[in-house]
């Protein structure tokens, strides 16, 4: 019989009454370390008091009027991330899907209003995640997510990752721009090399295309820049994001330049739910956090540390580890043995991670964590190592016995 909730999500069986910081605590009281940080969106930790603060103060005065009416949280909002980032303009999602499909539609519309509506593709990379819409399953072009919901969207040619060639090869008469995630998050934090990322902008530019960014779960502040294509020192045209801006209220955002975003006049696009007051006053105070000037050496620091925490156990554990990836807090354990029991043997030491493609273990810790945090973390990684070690010891025995 099928359950009440549609049973779409393989989940585990724990659950959670409360957070604080980087821990959640179940019912009985037991403590996990979050360094899945509910995917990369507890930025700020789990019942943050300036989060709970912002959320309550504006529940008590109004949570939604709609986008028919002037919203002051936006219009703040807008102007802070205007100020702090490439963008000139910004629209309000409630989703990462949701923001990039403005991307998707405002890059289509940028050629459309200057008399090419037949650019309307968007080049992606392989291994991309951008969401679970019928347009963002296209454009991450994975087939365990596109089959069976009828013909994909139009409009998403793929070149496999990294390859520049075949890329500036797709450009054609149909394109409008290139999409990709500067580090892949779901594909297994793989990253762009800054070099890549800087040569990607110079075909766009060449090309007369836009380079479309999904930073939903590298941005805010995740990589130790509040968005990751600082570190490769270019901007593109339109940019996506969501997770940590709400810190775990729903919130999105597709920021974009003035001449990206001069097809999306009034009546092009628009959400009920959208940058509503509630959501606004909650991502306000996230940027508050997410702006203060120590913060981002903080998770750069950080994660340069954990980094080399990390090396050292892939080398103490070479039978576990092959290798450390990713930038700031945002690391991936490449696996030898299979990355889901890694991430069964970390949860057994009451550590949480999140699995990804290319068998990698995603580490995604809140960004306030200390380097306490560091320490605990690496007791447990050392745990489950060995805890994993010696059930390849005992498989080695059996089959060993057996012939
Ligand atoms: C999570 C994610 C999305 C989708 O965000 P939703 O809020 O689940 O719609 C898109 N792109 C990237 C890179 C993501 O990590």
């Amino acid at each position: 019989m099928i359950t009440p909730v549609l049973p779409t999500y393989a989940r585990a069986d724990l659950e959670f009454e409360r957070g604080e910081g980087p821990w959640l605590i179940t019912v009985d009281g037991a403590r996990y370390l979050d360094f899945g940080a509910g995917i990369a969106v507890n930025a700020f930790g789990h019942a943050h008091p300036h989060l709970v603060a912002a959320l309550a103060e504006q529940a008590a005065k109004v949570w939604h009027t709609s986008n028919i009416y002037r919203i002051p949280g936006q219009e703040r909002l807008a102007q802070r991330l205007v100020e702090a980032t490439f963008a000139d303009t910004v629209f309000f999602t409630n989703s990462g899907a949701e923001a990039l499909e403005c991307a998707i539609k405002m890059a289509r519309k940028y050629h459309a209003v200057a008399g090419a509506p037949e650019r309307y593709e968007l080049i992606t990379m392989e291994g991309a995640f951008h969401g679970r819409t019928l347009a963002t399953i296209a454009a991450g072009g994975q087939q365990k997510y596109l089959e069976g919901f009828g013909p994909a969207t139009p409009g998403f040619p793929q070149v496999p990752f990294g390859d520049l060639k075949a890329l500036k090869a797709a450009i054609g008469p149909a394109t409008a721009g290139v999409l990709i995630e500067p580090i892949q998050g779901e594909g297994g934090i793989r990253v762009i090399p800054t070099e890549d990322l800087r040569r990607i902008r110079d075909i766009c530019d060449e090309a007369g295309i836009l380079l479309v960014l999904d930073e939903v779960q590298t941005g805010m502040g995740r990589t130790g820049k509040l968005f990751a294509h600082e570190l490769a020192g270019v901007t593109p045209d339109i940019m996506a994001i969501a997770k940590a801006l709400g810190g775990g209220f729903p919130v999105g955002a597709c920021l974009a330049t003035e001449t990206a975003a001069r097809g999306m006049t009034a009546g092009t696009h628009g959400s009920t739910f959208g940058g509503n007051p509630l959501a606004m006053a909650v991502a306000n105070a996230v940027l508050d956090l997410a702006l203060d000037r120590n913060f981002l050496p903080h998770v750069a620091s950080l994660g340069l540390k954990f980094k080399q925490k990390l090396a050292m156990l892939a080398d103490q554990h070479p039978r576990i580890i092959e290798s450390v990836r990713g930038e700031g807090l945002m690391l991936g354990l490449k696996c030898r043995v299979t990355n889901t029991d890694l991430v069964q043997a970390l949860r057994a030491e009451h550590m949480l991670t999140v699995g990804a493609g290319d068998n990698v273990v995603r580490l995604l810790p809140p960004l306030i964590i200390e380097e306490s945090h560091l320490d605990e973390a690496m007791e447990k990684l050392s745990r489950a190592c060995a805890a994993l070690e010696t059930s390849l010891d005992a498989e080695t025995k059996k089959t060993g016995a057996a012939q």
